[in-house]
């Protein structure tokens, strides 16, 4: 069970409406995670829609034991970096709690607007 009362990186239990986990201080407590991709730029992506559209979203990967790290969104995917990062990750959008539900309608909006422009130019 994965509510918002409990921090994404390391499980720690959170105090309501904590945004900052008090064990680990990671960004993503008291987030939800609305984008999970296997692609660093399919969740890149995602994540400057929704900046764009005003929401407050953390880019982050997921390591082997699923814990998700917060990464820089404007830090180039170089190489050094990419060796650092396990082969069998995932990289995934957190949106605070209270932004989660309208996050994932702007997310699904522009998932099936880019859908039916590919059909239009394939016909
Ligand atoms: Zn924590």
């Amino acid at each position: 069970m994965t509510g918002p009362g409990r921090c994404p990186s390391c499980g720690a239990d959170l105090g309501e409406g904590e945004a900052t986990c008090r064990s680990c201080g990671s960004l993503l407590a008291g987030k939800r995670e609305v984008v999970l991709e296997p692609l660093r730029q399919e969740a890149a992506l995602a994540h400057a829609l929704l900046q764009s559209a005003g929401f407050h979203p953390i880019l982050a990967y997921h390591d082997e034991s699923d814990v998700a790290h917060p990464i820089d969104p404007e830090q180039p995917f170089n190489r050094a970096a990419g060796l650092m990062v396990p082969i069998k990750t995932a990289f995934g959008v957190y949106v605070p709690e209270e932004e989660a539900e309208e996050a994932l309608r702007v997310l699904e909006d522009a998932r099936r607007a880019s859908l039916d422009s590919d059909e239009s130019t394939t016909s």
